[in-house]
């Protein structure tokens, strides 16, 4: 076994402890919460081996460098999210490469995702390419029918002063609205990346934030918004306390990534 494999995998169920610890503290079930690695700018064979220690959830922040990295791990039963911000010109391929995405932040966008969804499940459309996967929370997408909806999740931002990315609280409610009504997507809950901070108590707000937005826009709604998808490897375990139900890391699983 090299030294990376025996990493990523003790990494692993380092994370998996402390998983269940956290949620033990909050009085929750381990399993209410899904573990996305965040494999941006690691090869294809870091996804193979968390694949191996039994992760089934990926996640990338850019289109191009996934689509660089998905041909080389299209066999494995898993689940790949998008969670970096979605340009509109990449919408056609994001579809074709991702079975989630979890950074929606506008209506144009989500409209132009409900439009290739559609295109897909179209007789001679091109979701034959993409196989189907059946995974908790994600429900079922079987790209060849008709009938498939893409998981998404809105993307809140919640300290407009620092981050760039998401919709503001105050566009949320009408954006949710009509990202309801459409067809081709399926509104799974909502998604934030707080600022960081050296004390990761102090992020703790931004996720009972989050919580909260996602229980009023449920009623609002009529309807459950289950996910919530929030905590990073500096964070996590605030975010389980404050009742998160996808954690996304990277660095915790894979090491620190080289500096750009
Ligand atoms: C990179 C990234 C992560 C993981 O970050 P770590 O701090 O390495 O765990 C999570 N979410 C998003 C949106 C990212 O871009």
């Amino acid at each position: 076994m090299s030294v990376e494999t025996s990493s990523i995998a003790a990494n692993i169920e380092v994370v998996r402890e402390r998983i269940r610890r956290a949620a033990g503290r909050a009085g929750r079930k381990p399993e209410e919460i899904t573990l996305v690695a965040v494999a941006k700018t690691f090869p294809a064979e870091s996804i193979r081996l968390a694949h191996a220690a039994g992760v089934r959830h990926f996640g990338e922040n850019r289109v191009q460098e996934w689509e660089q990295k998905q041909p080389l791990v299209a066999d494995l039963d898993a689940a790949w999210h998008l969670v970096g911000h979605l340009q509109s010109n990449k919408v056609s391929k994001a579809v074709r490469l991702f079975h989630a995405i979890d950074s929606l932040d506008s209506l144009p966008l989500a409209q132009k995702l409900d439009r290739e969804v559609a295109g897909l499940g179209a007789p001679g459309g091109v979701g034959a390419q993409h196989h189907s996967t059946r995974h908790g929370g994600l429900g079922t997408r079987s790209v060849a029918g008709a009938a498939t909806r893409l998981p998404v999740l809105i993307e809140v931002r919640l300290a407009p002063e620092e981050t760039k990315s998401g919709v503001a609280e105050a566009g949320l409610p009408g954006l949710a609205e009509a990202v309801f009504a459409l067809p081709h997507v399926d509104l799974r809950g909502l998604m934030c990346l707080p600022p960081y901070f050296d004390d990761s108590k102090q992020a703790r707000p931004y996720f009972r934030r989050l919580r909260e937005l996602r229980d009023a826009l449920a009623l609002r709604l009529g309807r459950a918004l289950p996910e919530l998808s929030m905590g990073m490897s500096h964070d996590f375990e605030v975010a389980i306390e404050e009742g998160a139900t996808q954690i996304r890391l990277g660095t915790a699983i894979f090491g620190s990534r080289a500096q750009k």
